[in-house]
């Protein structure tokens, strides 16, 4: 039996056995559809909540009719991530054909319910199986992908994800590049055993990684779940390491370990030097599971990653045999999600947005509603698939949720409140922009306008990302481009180079000292690296990090223009659709025309010493910044890679400093001092860095 025997669903359905049977299948494709869409595309278009209650009717039902209760429905499988492709990411075509491996002991999911009650039900049930004082532990539930870490001798050897439960997928080159999981342990560990938890994409290094990719034109992640998920299962474990995952803990297998109670096992890991979560408690009774629910209700809003809900498992291992395993979880613990931040509003209108790369992207106007703090009035709507997965109507009242707390998405229709006669939105088959006919490749979701030399948003949409700070860096925005362009002075990136402050004066608006300052801005791109340059250019798919790899790889723009398919594919992070952008690029004489252009207005083509002479002085070193620098966050992030060290956005465990600008933030700090870790200043910082005297040790530098 689930964990959900009061049939609250089945007051509501009273059907008889035909109506049931239909409904049983009904039920069991839509959970299979979105099942896919969330574990294997990792682009899901239904709430977690909207699927919980599909997965509770259904097992409702299944309880009420049991004939029809079959091995491979929803309810009796833990939803299978084996060979998920990144759906929407062209980086994942780098060869993913991860080895598929046995779990030792079955990887399951968690029973969960969203009512307090239930909860209560839960531990009655459990009081009245076992006839010996127990227990429980409250730990938050993380919001990421699951992971099976084994050691063997202190040493990490095998990672593997939850896959279907039974096999997982081997990820162990990439969990190394997982800054806070350790290759090797201390203290007095068992020869050989397992943890479990979960891999986690802070939301700092979430918004980096969808501002990165909304600018090479790519579609951001819903949620930082699904981008943990899809980066654990890169190709490329450099890359791996360069997204900001984070890892903790949360259960060893009773079978693997001499323990008594979970909370036991849980502090000696941390004692071996595993990161395990700090936020559980001991609970004796429902008053105080229910304390710590309120609690992180609010408080999880603090955190520096998602969280969907608390787990209440049983403490004491005994207890946890006694009870033992439903099919699909553990009938010794359960999980009580919170519910998504929601709002209902009406939606106004649609409109069709013309991004730099000619993608089209419907996006919702709704009446402006407060969610989560912040007023709330549009929201994307993705494609046309989605309009079409969510049935969604001009004057429909629909459902906003904050996905991973931070974006607002259409998650469904209220259909109850559907104004009569209002229809399916048509999606444009014109340019909304240039009049165009829209067109779609194949395996693409996206309609897009072909007309890149004469669409204006997609000409100025170029140059804004020319300019834009990780590019060019020019003292500019969207507003001064369309300027420029209703004055017909540019058309192209090239264009800005041309223009004179004479031309600027005679615009509404400039006075001497602005137009001075945008000349010297621009004539200071001329000093901008190869690498930024080719990002400037904004070729399809090549994000900063691209850019860099491609331009260090080759050197310079004319190698690039030569290299066929195939040696681009030699570039550590480029797969067949980054090779393939870029050489349909190289080779359309628009661009080689513009890129000439650009060199005739003197910038850099080639990569200059200074790129070439990066080291390995923080091989190895995680390091966190933190406050004001002599040159910009950027440019010192840069300066890190360069030098072979890793960024990360939060202070852990594994950080091994914080650099510390001027104003360096307090909780960063805090954290620091709290888990010794050094802090570093600018000076010191240089001072590791080759053509600086060496210090001794990083160790023996300032504890704040
Ligand atoms: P789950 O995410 O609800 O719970 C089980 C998982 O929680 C475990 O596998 C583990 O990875 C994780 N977890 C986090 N913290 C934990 C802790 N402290 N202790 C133990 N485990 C912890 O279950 P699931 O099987 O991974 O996924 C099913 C859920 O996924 C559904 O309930 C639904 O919310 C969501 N889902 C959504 C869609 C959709 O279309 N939106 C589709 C499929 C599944």
């Amino acid at each position: 039996m689930g964990l959900f025997p009061k049939n609250d669903y089945l007051c509501k359905l009273k059907m008889d056995r035909t109506e049931a049977q239909k409904k049983i299948e009904e039920l069991r494709a839509v959970l299979r559809e979105n099942s896919r869409k969330y574990y294997v595309d990792n682009a899901p278009t239904m709430s977690d909540q909207e699927y919980d209650f599909l997965m509770h009717e259904l097992e409702a039902l299944e309880a009420e009719f049991p004939e029809f209760l079959s091995a491979d429905s929803p309810t009796q499988r833990v939803g299978s991530d084996l060979d998920a492709a990144y759906g929407q990411n062209a980086e994942l075509q780098t060869g993913t054909d991860f080895v598929k491996r046995s779990h030792r002991y079955p990887m399951l999911s968690l029973g969960n319910t969203y009512s307090i009650a239930e909860v209560e039900d839960f531990a009655a049930r459990a009081d009245k199986s076992l006839d010996f004082p127990f227990t429980y532990c409250c730990e938050l539930k993380f919001d990421g992908t699951a992971i099976c870490l084994s050691y063997r001798e202190g040493k990490l050897v095998q990672a593997l994800t939850r896959g279907d439960g039974v096999q997982g997928d081997d990820v162990t080159e990439n969990v190394k590049h997982i800054s806070n999981i350790p290759q090797s342990l201390h203290g007095e560990y068992p020869q050989e055993f397992e943890i479990r938890g979960e891999i986690l994409m802070p939301y700092e290094s979430f918004e980096a990684l969808n501002r990165e990719r909304e600018d090479i034109g790519e579609a951001p992640f819903a949620n930082p779940r699904n981008a943990a998920s899809g980066s654990l299962k890169l190709g490329n474990p450099e890359e791996v390491g360069k997204r900001g995952l984070w890892c903790t803990l949360y259960h060893i297998p009773a079978q693997s370990v001499p323990f008594e109670t979970h909370d036991e096992a849980l502090a000696k890991a941390a004692s071996w030097g595993l990161p395990v979560s700090g936020h559980r408690r001991l609970c004796k009774d429902i008053d105080e599971i229910r304390q710590f629910i309120e609690y992180w209700d609010k408080a999880r809003r603090d955190l520096p990653y998602a969280t969907d809900g608390i787990v209440i498992k049983i403490n004491e291992l005994q207890a946890q045999r006694a009870l033992g395993y439903t099919a699909k979880s553990p009938r010794w613990a359960v999980a009580y999600k919170f519910k998504a931040e929601q709002a209902c509003t009406p939606l106004l209108s649609i409109d069709y947005q013309v991004g730099r790369t000619g993608a089209v992207t419907p996006v919702a106007n709704l009446e402006p509603v407060q969610l989560g703090g912040t007023t709330v009035k549009r929201a994307t709507l993705v494609n046309e698939d989605q309009i079409a997965s969510l049935d969604i109507r001009v004057g429909d009242s629909v459902y906003v949720e904050k996905g991973g707390e931070i974006i607002p998405k259409i998650t469904g229709v209220n259909l109850a409140l559907r104004p009569t006669g209002a229809q399916p939105p048509r999606f444009p088959e014109l340019c909304p922009d240039c009049g165009t006919p829209l067109v779609k490749q194949e395996g693409e979701a996206k309609w897009f306008c072909p007309n890149k030399d004469g669409c204006p948003t997609q000409i100025k949409g170029r140059i804004v990302h020319f300019i834009g700070r990780k590019a060019m860096n020019v003292l500019a925005g969207d507003a001064t481009v369309d300027q420029f362009y209703a004055a017909g002075l540019v058309r192209k990136p090239s264009d800005l180079y041309r223009i004179n402050k004479y031309q600027l004066l005679s615009l509404e608006g400039w006075q001497d000292r602005s137009a001075q300052r945008f000349l010297d801005s621009l004539a200071q791109t001329r000093e901008v690296p190869f690498e930024r340059v080719l990002f400037a250019l904004g070729i399809r798919f090549v994000g900063e990090t691209t850019a860099r790899d491609i331009a260090r790889h080759f050197g310079d723009i004319d190698s690039i223009a030569a290299a066929g398919r195939e040696q681009l594919l030699e570039v550590a992070e480029v797969g067949d659709v980054i090779a393939g952008s870029v050489y349909d690029f190289m080779h359309d004489s628009a661009n080689l025309e513009e890129i000439a252009a650009l060199k005739a207005a003197g910038l850099q083509f080639a990569t200059s010493g200074a790129a070439a002479a990066s080291s390995d002085a923080l091989a190895g070193k995680t390091i966190v910044i933190s406050g004001n620098f002599s040159i910009s966050r950027d440019d010192m992030k840069e300066l890190i890679l360069a030098n072979g060290g890793k960024c990360a956005g939060s202070v852990s465990g594994s950080t091994s400093f914080l650099l510390a600008g001027s104003k360096p933030g307090p909780e960063k700090l805090r954290k620091c001092s709290q888990l010794g870790i050094p802090v570093l200043s600018e000076e010191e910082f240089r001072a590791l860095l080759p053509d600086a005297p060496q210090k001794e040790d990083i160790q023996e530098l300032t504890l704040f």
